[in-house]
């Protein structure tokens, strides 16, 4: 099944559980993918304790790479986990840019996140200027194998292909462009995994009510990362629902 995953980034008071309410409406009718939404930590238990029935998969967006210790300020996968998470995002760009996480540093994150019984979200994805150079698949095939920990297979591993350039721009690839890479992705992980073929490969990038059929059309597109846009119940009830009207 697809999988639909919200990362509000640090957006968000106690009040957005309003936003969570309202989708849940909408989600106690048929829908024909899987939904997760990655608050930000602040929120996660008391969102995930409220709406436990949901089906909502709440996840973190970040975690440290040990389970415990003296790390001020970072949070590990098993508290993650403890505050009702079944999965974590690791990798982000806006990570990997303000905070200089290196490939090895996020295999390590995802290596985390596997010890402490959740799923990662391993994203990856080129700038403009590497899309200009014309090294888009040189660099995701590149953090794809360096970001991926041993172990790493279907039922415990999400890869989300961001191009930095589209994220929050409102500007996306064509389609042409998404489904290149998604290829060469679901190429690089059928030779290296055992179930490589079955591990989803989310878009992430702009994506919005107006071109989330497109986009989750697209062969080896098995879902998507939706930031701003998951923040309102209406908007990301659009895009979950795009999948009501291409399967
Ligand atoms: C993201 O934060 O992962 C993202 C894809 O953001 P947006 O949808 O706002 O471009």
């Amino acid at each position: 099944m697809p999988l639909v995953a919200g990362n509000w980034k640090m957006y968000g008071l106690r009040r957005a559980a309003g936003e969570v309410e309202a989708l849940t409406r909408h989600l106690s009718g048929a829908h024909g993918c899987a939904v997760a939404i990655c608050p930000p930590a602040t929120l996660l238990a008391a969102l995930a304790d409220r709406f436990r029935d949901s089906g909502i998969i709440w996840g973190g967006q970040d975690c440290d790479v040990e389970p415990e210790g003296a790390h001020t300020g970072d949070i590990s996968a098993e508290m993650l986990a403890d505050a009702g998470a079944r999965t974590v995002i690791v990798g982000h760009s806006e990570r990997r840019r303000d905070h200089h996480e290196t490939d090895a540093l996020v295999r390590a994150k995802a290596r985390a996140a596997h010890r402490a019984g959740l799923s990662a979200i391993v994203c990856l994805g080129e700038t403009e200027a590497e899309r200009d150079s014309g090294r888009t698949l040189a660099v995701v095939g590149r953090q794809l194998a360096e970001s991926l920990p041993e172990g790493a297979g279907a039922a415990n591993t999400v890869v989300a292909y961001e191009p930095v350039w589209a994220i929050g721009t409102g500007r996306t690839p064509t389609l042409e462009q998404i489904g290149e890479v998604h290829a060469h992705l679901r190429a690089a992980l059928a030779e290296r995994l055992a179930d490589g073929a079955g591990m989803r490969i989310l878009y992430g990038g702009s994506v919005k009510p107006a071109n989330a059929a497109d986009i989750f059309a697209v062969p080896d597109v098995d879902g998507g990362l939706i930031g701003g846009a998951s923040l309102k119940a209406g908007d990301f009830w659009a895009i979950i629902s795009a999948y009501g009207t291409n399967r």
